[in-house]
């Protein structure tokens, strides 16, 4: 069995271009904002220059403006894109844009996707993914979906309440998942939306102060009250939505572990770079054993990631839902990155927890993913029932 990981000469070639570009023109930017994007006309600006150097929207196809990049292929091209902070906007692949995007064209029918998809992919406009509910609705548990969309003449009527809606301030529209079956705890019986966010029904509340920042639009309060759409605003088919959602999430996931990485690598740079110039005791902080075991393991769980996120993109590249890799690639790589951001904090000693290097912003904007994309728990949860299941299923035979 032939195992070829480099990536094919044109998405070597746009890895190389993505990460001078990020060097070069996002992280002078990042650095002057204290990693968070200052403002819609910076978006805008950073959005610009990446459509100049031929960076932008590696994920979509090309016919909406982007590189069509296989999953394998993101991999590579979003690590890049995710050293800095300010990366992933600039290349018009953020959470939720990116993930909202991905199932768009998937799903989508035609009128769907020019009114919806066209904008977003060319960063004219931003979008959200409104899901989690406060308790005791959704979250990790699906199923507990309250939100409610029921028929009326010629659409439907959502009500619900939705909270840490990312980006929902300045959105164009919404992606509104609602109960159009069964009640909560039932499984299945969701149904996906297309909500503008000047529908009158559709309210943008409260932002969610939060531990990260870097998100572009915040986390937000979002409630659904009377909110009537049309029949052409379903994705897909009514009660089909949990089974669009594992379209979204999977890939969502590993673009999510992707982007992060580039900040672990970048952590793992910062400190580097600082222990092969500091002397204490005599040596080198870099010839210390205690600090060689961190630079070490950083190095480890870096790579290790890479290759679980490989082998996840993979199995999604085949076609294949990759439910079991992809739960254990989220959990690990959440992990991972956060050990190897405080590591590198550490490495630095006073310095890194200043505001004189990210990276105790780096670490404030990792914390979360261990939550949010399913909590490690729910994965690991998930990961043992696949293969208990698998022994049960196997002792049965
Ligand atoms: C920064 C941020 C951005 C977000 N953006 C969005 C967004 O754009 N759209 C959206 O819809 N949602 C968003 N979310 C919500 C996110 O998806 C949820 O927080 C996540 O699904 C967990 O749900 P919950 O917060 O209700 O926690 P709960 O479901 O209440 O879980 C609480 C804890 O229970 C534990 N747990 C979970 N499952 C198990 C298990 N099987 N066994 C044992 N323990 C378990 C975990 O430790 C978990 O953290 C965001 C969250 C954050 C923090």
């Amino acid at each position: 069995m032939a195992v070829d990981l480099a990536p094919e000469p044109a998405v070597a070639e746009l890895v190389t271009r993505t990460a001078q570009f990020v060097r070069d023109v996002v992280v002078p930017v990042e650095v002057a904002n204290d990693g968070v994007v200052p403002s819609e006309s910076v978006r805008r600006e950073l959005q610009a220059a990446a459509k100049e150097a031929g960076v932008f929207a590696p994920h979509v196809s090309p016919e909406y403006g982007g590189h069509g990049l296989d999953m394998c292929a993101r991999a590579a091209v979003f690590e890049e894109a995710g050293y800095s902070l300010l990366g992933p906007v600039a290349l018009n692949i953020a959470a939720p844009d990116e993930g909202n995007m991905h199932m768009l064209e998937a799903i989508a029918t035609e009128d769907q996707k020019a009114r919806y998809l066209a904008p977003l992919a060319a960063g004219d406009v931003r979008s959200c993914f409104a899901m989690t509910e406060p308790a005791p609705g959704a979250g990790s548990d699906p199923d507990a979906l309250t939100t409610r969309a029921e028929r009326v003449p010629g659409g439907w009527r959502i009500d619900g309440r939705k909270w840490f809606i990312t980006g929902a301030d300045g959105a164009a529209f919404a992606i509104c998942m609602a109960r159009t079956a069964g009640e909560p705890g039932d499984r299945g019986g969701a149904t996906m939306f297309l909500v503008d966010a000047d529908n009158p029904g559709m309210k943008v509340g409260r932002h969610v102060p939060t531990l990260d920042e870097s998100l572009f639009g915040g986390h937000l309060e979002v409630d659904f009250d009377g909110c009537v759409v049309p029949d052409e605003a379903v994705i897909g088919e009514v009660d089909q939505g949990y089974r669009y959602a594992q379209v979204r999430l999977g890939p969502a996931r590993m673009t999510h572990c992707m982007r992060w990485l580039g900040i672990a690598r970048r952590a793992q740079d910062i400190a580097v770079a600082h222990a092969a110039q500091r002397e204490l005791f005599g040596a080198r902080l870099a010839d210390l054993g205690m600090a060689q075991q961190m630079i070490a393991d950083n190095e480890i769980d870096v790579a290790a990631s890479r290759g679980l996120i490989l082998r996840a993109c993979w199995e999604l590249d085949q076609g294949r839902s990759a439910g079991l890799e992809v739960s254990m690639a989220k959990t690990f790589t959440a992990e991972a990155v956060w050990r190897v951001v405080d590591r590198s904090l550490q490495l630095c000693g006073s310095v890194g927890v200043s505001g004189d290097l990210l990276l105790g912003r780096f670490l404030r904007e990792v914390r979360p993913f261990r939550i949010y994309d399913g909590p490690s728990e729910t994965h690991r949860w998930s990961i043992a029932r696949r293969v208990v299941g698998r022994h049960t299923a196997a002792a049965r035979a």
